[in-house]
């Protein structure tokens, strides 16, 4: 079989390194020791330097949603008024929890593909007093668009209001700054940049959003913040964690950290860089007007079925790169450069993209995509 290798290149789950698989092999040890404290301790620890902040980051068994309505769930009531940022499906993922609490939620309406402009969420602060939170996303990997969480915390930072941000994805892919930029809740998970299997996810609290927990009236019971809080002081977790996930995320770190998060983030932005070039290099259009360091968006080519072209990458190529979802489904692909992902992982998927083009029918001078990201690659910058 030619093609017998299989590449995991999308924005989640991602590839997870055999170093970190091998520790899921352990026997497992007991939560309420020692030995599964120090662990705790440790992970602990280094999330704090993942989300660049001193607050404690709580660790929940659930994926990312769960932290999105973890983070809502304890910090709002029922009827208040929340600004919800929804340009893609995750901004749509935050308005449908704030729903399902029965939240009067004001809705900033972005074009898929932009990112939302700072001063606009200032506007609406200023015209609705009343706002508690502002939920919006560091990453929306449902278009390939980077939102400039420094600028919108700017705005935020000086309100009554929160700063909620799903960096599910982009956490450890984008430069993030919890504490210096003033985010008042990050909300995270294990299958991306992490380089872990699906099933954890991770939220820190500022003081400011400590502040509204006492008021909030919405129900919870395991996504209660309290028992978080309290069990972390005394290095435990309130229930049963997913102890080898947990045990995997102390090797995880330490690679980050080994290379440094901000080199990590530096790899990313290269790998975004080269796959931009290789993109325009095939004669194709990025989707985002904002594009960034998670995945890259890019249209399907007019005559082009999007889900023929996408299948043929997986099927033939083995080749996992993602559809577009919701509206986008058929129109866009997403290339992901994100966690375990390296200069050649590029080369992989563009020499792909090519070839099932080429098998499509499309016009494309095989070796153009890959020319244009090797010419980035090789330069390093
Ligand atoms: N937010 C963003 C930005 C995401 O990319 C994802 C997952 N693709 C989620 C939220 C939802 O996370 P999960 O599927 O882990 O619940």
């Amino acid at each position: 079989m030619l093609f017998g290798k299989h590449y995991l290149m999308a924005p989640g789950p991602t590839a997870v390194p055999e170093s970190v698989l091998l520790e899921a092999a352990k026997p497992i040890i007991h939560h309420r020791t020692p030995d599964f404290s120090q662990i705790l301790w440790s992970v602990s620890d280094d999330l704090k330097k993942i989300f660049k902040t001193r607050n404690p980051v709580y660790i929940l068994a659930a994926s990312g949603t769960g932290a999105m309505e973890f983070a809502l769930v304890n910090t709002c009531s029922n009827g208040d008024r929340v600004l919800v940022v929804v340009g893609g499906k995750f901004g749509e993922r935050w308005l449908q929890i704030a729903k399902a609490y029965g939240l009067d939620a004001v809705v900033y309406e972005v074009e898929w593909g932009s990112a939302p402009i700072p001063e606009k969420i200032g506007e609406y602060l200023e015209e609705h007093p009343d706002i508690k939170a502002v939920f919006t996303t560091l990453f929306e990997t449902s278009t390939g668009t980077t939102y400039d969480i420094e600028r919108i915390a700017k705005y935020v930072r000086h309100s009554g209001a929160i700063l909620v941000v799903d960096a599910v994805s982009g956490i450890a892919a984008c430069d993030l700054q919890m504490d210096s930029w003033g985010v008042d809740i990050v909300v995270a998970s294990s299958q991306k940049a992490f380089m872990l299997p699906p099933g954890l996810s991770f939220v820190a609290f500022s003081k400011k959003a400590f502040g509204l927990v006492e008021k909030s009236n919405l129900p919870s019971y395991y996504f209660s913040v309290s028992g978080y809080k309290d069990a972390y002081l005394s290095n435990t977790t309130p229930f049963t964690p997913a102890v080898s996930l947990v045990v995997q995320l102390k090797e995880s770190l330490s690679m980050i950290l080994e290379e440094g998060i901000d080199n990590v983030i530096s790899r990313h932005a290269l790998l975004a860089s080269a796959t931009r070039a290789a993109v325009k290099g095939v004669g194709l259009e990025l989707f985002s007007s904002n594009p960034g360091n998670v995945c890259t968006a890019v249209k399907v080519p007019e005559g082009i079925d999007g889900e023929k072209l996408l299948s043929r990458i997986k099927d033939k190529y083995k080749v996992t790169i993602s559809g577009g979802q919701g509206k986008l489904k058929g129109k866009i692909l997403r290339i992901a450069h994100l966690g375990y992902a390296y200069a050649f992982d590029v080369i992989v998927a563009i020499s792909a993209l090519e070839m099932a083009l080429k098998d499509e029918g499309y016009p494309v001078e095989l070796g153009s995509g890959v020319r244009a990201a090797e010419l980035v690659l090789r330069e390093g910058k």
